[in-house]
């Protein structure tokens, strides 16, 4: 094992390089610290990581991902660094599957012309889908329940038919007691137009990767960091095959991870504050075909039967041109699971062998255009936003020179890579400071 110690003054690593790892490294090293990045796997960007198949001229990301105008941060990264022009906005259809049918979801007309549902479901509906999106303290309620309080808003039938299946899917056994605060917030940031990035998002990882390295900074690939100890004034990372000292230590982990390895530096009350924390993992199956799997041009379906075992379905070449991906059609079906469920522990083929069926509901055909698939699975992929999870979410430091960020530091918003940036640039700036 390599043992360094070093005299620099201020040496920071960030274990984890995914978005927030490496926009945290990239901002540090620009205010003129050291820093080492400690990866645990042989590639970064993390959950918004992209892969590519031969003939491919773009990456297309492990799990769906797209923008919403509103994504600030996000959009100034990418300007700073230098891929403005190739972060682009388009429009998207998104639709419902409900009975057997793909029906359009996309606009106030669609939604009024939607089967089994009331005139009178329909306008409640769109006022309290529309109370809840232009009100500034219903996204104060954090120890409201959504599913008590948005029936009462939106009507129990548009509860039923929409909300409820989504909530369900998104949460499972955990769906009733999701946090008004959540739901309001989740609403609130949709925009029509969604982005997506030239070449896909391993760009913006790409990037970051080549600027900080110029700058000096080390990444550590295939490091998972797996002990932290104190001596004295410093910090020891330790991993199976390096131990290094630092002045201070960032994780940017998933919260699962980091809080085993801080466990011992938290106090009593906060380590009792964040066993109330549930987290749920995410596969999704990315299917490569001949054809549309969609053939209607839906981007993204959302699933109202909560029989089926995945969530959604997105096609991605229905969001930008398939010519980018050698004319094949792009599809991810997926969803969220407890950590300890059966599906998790499946392999591709068996993953494949449970959704065909379902994914035959929706296109009976599809198999017979299908070139290839991929499996792609994240432990801790979507934080359960229980209610009143603003008294439990994790404050930026820990202790003196150690400082964490994470997927549920951010609330009431749902997780997503602009919050990934600013969390990540926030960590740095208290470095700084
Ligand atoms: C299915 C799905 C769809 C999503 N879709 C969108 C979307 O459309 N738009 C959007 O904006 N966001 C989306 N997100 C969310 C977005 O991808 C994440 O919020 C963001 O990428 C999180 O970045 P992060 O750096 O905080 O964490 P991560 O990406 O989880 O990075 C953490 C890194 O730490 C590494 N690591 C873990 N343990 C160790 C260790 N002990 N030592 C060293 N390294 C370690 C991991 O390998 C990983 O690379 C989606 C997420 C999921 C799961």
């Amino acid at each position: 094992m390599e043992k360094e110690s070093n005299n620099h003054n201020h040496k920071v690593a960030i274990v984890g390089g995914g978005l927030s790892g490496l926009t945290c490294a990239y901002d540090l090293i620009n205010s003129g610290a050291e820093v080492d990045i400690y990866e645990a796997s042989i590639s970064l960007g993390g959950i918004a990581k992209g892969y590519k198949k031969e003939g491919w001229n773009w990456s297309a990301d492990i799990f769906y991902h797209h923008l919403f105008e509103g994504d600030k941060s996000f959009k100034k990264l990418v300007q700073e660094v230098g891929l403005k022009d190739k972060l682009k906005f388009y429009s998207q259809n998104t639709s419902v599957f409900y009975e057997g049918r793909v029906l359009p979801f996309s606009s106030p007309r669609q939604i009024l012309s939607f089967p089994n549902f009331s005139s009178l479901g329909k306008i409640k509906f769109g006022f309290g889908t529309g109370l809840l999106r232009f009100s500034p303290w219903l996204g104060k309620m954090d120890e409201l329940k959504a599913a008590e309080i948005f029936p009462k808003l939106s009507g129990q039938e548009g509860f039923n038919l929409i909300w409820k299946p989504l909530l369900y899917s998104k949460f499972g056994e955990y769906w009733d007691d999701i946090s008004l605060s959540w739901l309001w917030a989740r609403i609130k940031s949709r925009s029509f137009k969604l982005g997506y990035m030239d070449g896909g998002f391993q760009v913006l990882v790409d990037r970051l990767k080549e600027k900080i390295e110029k700058s000096g900074g080390n990444i550590y690939l295939s490091s998972k960091v797996k002990r932290i100890n104190k001596d004295n004034e410093s910090w020891t990372l330790v991993g199976s095959r390096f131990s290094r000292e630092y002045d201070q230590v960032i994780f940017a982990t998933p919260f699962d991870n980091s809080l085993m390895l801080v466990n011992k530096y938290l106090a009593d009350e906060e380590r009792r504050k964040y066993a109330k924390i549930k987290t749920l993992s995410c596969l999704n199956i990315v299917m490569r075909l001949k054809k549309p799997f969609l053939e209607d041009g839906t981007y993204w379906l959302n699933i109202l039967n909560t029989s089926f075992p995945f969530v959604a379905v997105v096609e991605h070449t229905n969001f930008v041109d398939k010519k980018h991906y050698n004319g094949e059609s792009i599809v991810y079906a997926g969803g969220y699971y407890d950590p300890k469920s059966e599906i998790m522990k499946m392999d591709k083929r068996k993953v494949f062998k449970e959704f065909s069926p379902w994914l035959r509901k929706i296109n009976l055909d599809f198999e017979r255009e299908l070139i290839d698939y991929d499996l792609f699975k994240a432990e801790s992929a979507q934080p359960v936003m229980l209610t009143s999870y603003k008294k439990l979410k994790p404050d930026f430091k820990i202790t003196d020179n150690l400082y964490w960020t994470s997927q549920h530091h951010v609330y009431p918003w749902d997780r997503g890579m602009n919050f990934a940036v600013e969390n990540g640039r926030r960590v740095g700036k208290m470095i700084v400071k």
